[in-house]
């Protein structure tokens, strides 16, 4: 059984003051929950106010993005290094926002990939198709490229860590949220393209996370799904009451 993970992606919202008084709201919403794994990614300013105020607690704090260098001549750009040294533990990859605004690329996530895994962090790699390229049926080839680049090159021993979370850009803040057997369908194929890199034991334990307009209306429903192991909520993560009425969805066991 793969341990259910539920990842806030704050994107550019949230005051470090902000960022902390949600934490406070959070804890007495989440105190029973001993399974699901939380994890809060706000915006760079808020990671180490964050990383401070969850300290000794069962909430981590992943960043946005990052480089994949130490250090280096990149202004604006924050490294793994800095990352660590904050107490930060988890950092999203190739979101589709950065794919979309900043030049992302499936060379750059396999570059940031390596240098997370090199640095302890979790990765959580994010993959999924546009709305064209699902009516021009190419969501398969799409996902196995995305996730076949990723794991360039990377030896299947030290992809342990490795979460990905699949978000289709159709179902990001668009309130279409994938069904349950659309996303299901997408994670078998992700799954299957990481069973042929990686081999079945790393396949096996990676956590595939949905993502895509999760609301607790449909968490439940998704939670159901033997390939689904969590979730990446952006919308709904920005709220204390819906993120946790989330985390308790996924912490459930499925029928
Ligand atoms: C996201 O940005 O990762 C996301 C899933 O957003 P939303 O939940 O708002 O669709």
């Amino acid at each position: 059984m793969r341990n259910r993970l539920i990842a806030a992606n704050w994107k550019m919202h949230k005051t470090p003051a902000e960022s902390t008084a949600f934490l406070a709201s959070l804890f007495p919403l989440v105190q029973n929950n001993t399974s699901a794994e939380i994890v809060i990614c706000p915006a760079m300013t808020s990671l180490a106010p964050l990383a401070d105020a969850a300290r000794g607690s069962s909430i981590a704090v992943g960043a946005q993005t990052m480089h994949w260098l130490d250090s280096g001549a990149y202004t604006g750009e924050t490294s793994p290094t800095m990352l660590t040294a904050m107490g930060v533990t988890h950092v999203l990859i190739g979101h589709s926002e950065r794919r979309q605004y900043f030049n992302e690329t499936d060379t750059t996530v396999n570059l940031k990939l390596k240098s997370a895994l090199q640095h302890g962090l979790v990765p959580i790699v994010c993959v999924g198709e546009h709305i064209n390229e699902r009516n021009r049926d190419l969501t398969e080839d799409v996902l196995r490229l995305q996730i076949s680049v990723a794991l360039e090159g990377i030896d299947c021993e030290k992809l342990g860590p490795l979460v990905v979370a699949y978000e289709p850009v159709w179902a990001i803040g668009t309130g279409h949220t994938a069904t349950p057997e659309t996303a299901e369908d997408a994670h078998k194929i992700i799954r299957a393209e990481i069973r042929r890199h990686a081999g079945e034991e790393i396949a096996a334990g990676t956590r595939i996370l949905y993502g895509g307009s999760v609301r607790p209306e449909n968490a439940g429903s998704l939670n159901g799904m033997e390939d689904v192991d969590g979730a990446l909520v952006g919308g709904a993560s920005l709220e204390s009451d819906s993120f946790a009425q989330i985390v308790a969805l996924f912490a459930e066991q499925p029928a």
